[in-house]
C-alpha cells in the first residue's frame, strides 16, 4: 500500500452525498473530563447531499477528516448550547471546511446567544481569515463564505418542536430540554426518508424530551454513571479535593443518569441506544460492563456504548 504520496489520505470523498441513505457519524463520544480515549461531542450527519454537524467538542473536527468526510459541503452546525466541551472546535470547523473549498458560508444554529458565541469565533478567527485570502487569493478562499451566519432558534411553544432546517429531505428538529442553569439548551430530532434519529444533548429527563424522542431509530442520548461517579467523589473526598468533589457532585444535578436514559428510551420506543458524552471516562470493558449496570433491566430494545468514529447507515423507509 503506498502511504507517502497517497492523495486519497488527504481527500475527503464526496461519493456519501450521492448515496440515498441516512449517514450518522460519532465524532466524539466523550463528555467534559478530557481522556485518552474519546473527545469531546460531536456528531455528522449525511444525507440528501446535506452534510451537518451537531455539537463541535474540542478534538472533534479532527476526526471529520480522519473520516474523509466531504467538508467542502458542510453547510450547518447545530449547538444545543454553550458549554465549552460542545463548542470548543466551532473555529476550527468553519476554517477548515472554508480553507478545503467550501464556498457557501456556514449557518450555525443554536439557541439564544448564538449571535455571542458566533461572532465571539469570527473574531478570534479574523487574522487567520485575512493571512489566508492574502495567501492563496478569491478564488481558492472566497472571504463571503468565511463568515458564518448566526440562527437563533426560538420556540411558539416551548413544548413542541420547531423545525430549523428542511432541505433536500433532511429535516432538522429543534426542542427544549433541561440543563439548567444553561438555558436555553435544546435537543434536535432529525429525520430523513422515514428515518429519526434524536440527539439528546445535555440534560436531565423530562417530558419534552421523552415526547420528542417518540418512536426514533436511534437515540443518542448523554449519560452519567452516577454511581461511578461517587466512587470518583469518595476517592477526592478522601485527598481533600474539595474543588473536585464539589464539580462533581453538582453536575449530577443537570445531566442524566444512564438509567434513566434507559427509561427515556423505553418510554419513547427508541429502536436503539446508544450512550454519548460518556462520563466518567471508561478505561477497560470491565468498566463498561460497571457502567451498563442496571439499564437491561429497564430497557428490552437494543443499547451500546457509543465510541469516537462509530458509523450508523439508514436505508430509506419511504
Ligand atoms: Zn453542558
Ligand atoms: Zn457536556
Amino acid at each position: 500500500m503506498e502511504i507517502i504520496g497517497d492523495l486519497r489520505v488527504m481527500m475527503s470523498s464526496d461519493k456519501i452525498l450521492k448515496e440515498d441513505k441516512l449517514h450518522i457519524f460519532l465524532l466524539g463520544s466523550g463528555g467534559p473530563i478530557n481522556n485518552k480515549l474519546r473527545v469531546a461531542p460531536s456528531i455528522a450527519v449525511i444525507a440528501g447531499g446535506e452534510f451537518i454537524l451537531v455539537d463541535v467538542g474540542p478534538g472533534s473536527y479532527r476526526n471529520v477528516e480522519v473520516l474523509r468526510l466531504p467538508v467542502a459541503h458542510l453547510s450547518g452546525i447545530f449547538l444545543t448550547h454553550f458549554h465549552s466541551d460542545h463548542i470548543g472546535d466551532l473555529g476550527e470547523a468553519n476554517v477548515m471546511s472554508w480553507a478545503n473549498g467550501r464556498t457557501k458560508a456556514l449557518e450555525i444554529f443554536g439557541p439564544k446567544g448564538i449571535d455571542k458565541v458566533v461572532n465571539g469565533f469570527i473574531m478570534a478567527y479574523e487574522l487567520d481569515k485575512e493571512y489566508r485570502f492574502a495567501h492563496h487569493g478569491e478564488d481558492v478562499v472566497s472571504l463571503e463564505a468565511g463568515t458564518p451566519i448566526s440562527k437563533v432558534i426560538s420556540f411558539q411553544d416551548p413544548n413542541e418542536k420547531e423545525l430549523i432546517f428542511d432541505r433536500n429531505g433532511l429535516k432538522v428538529y429543534a426542542f427544549e430540554v433541561d440543563h439548567s442553569p444553561v438555558k436555553p439548551a435544546v435537543g434536535y430530532r432529525i429525520e430523513f426518508k422515514g428515518n429519526t434519529i434524536v440527539i439528546t444533548g445535555d440534560t436531565i429527563k423530562t417530558e419534552n424530551l421523552v415526547k420528542h424522542s417518540n418512536n426514533a431509530d436511534i437515540l443518542f442520548s448523554e449519560a452519567i454513571s452516577f454511581d461511578m461517579l461517587n466512587i470518583v467523589i469518595a476517592g477526592a473526598a478522601k485527598r481533600n479535593l474539595t474543588r473536585l468533589v464539589k464539580i462533581l457532585t453538582d453536575i449530577q444535578e443537570y445531566h442524566m443518569e444512564l438509567v434513566e436514559a434507559a427509561e427515556l428510551a423505553k418510554e419513547a420506543d427508541v429502536k436503539k441506544l446508544v450512550y454519548v458524552h460518556i462520563t466518567p471516562p471508561l478505561p477497560n470493558k470491565m468498566a463498561e460492563k460497571v457502567y451498563l449496570k442496571g439499564v437491561s433491566e429497564v430497557y428490552n430494545g437494543d443499547f451500546i456504548i457509543g465510541d469516537d468514529n462509530m458509523k450508523f447507515r439508514l436505508d430509506p423507509k419511504e
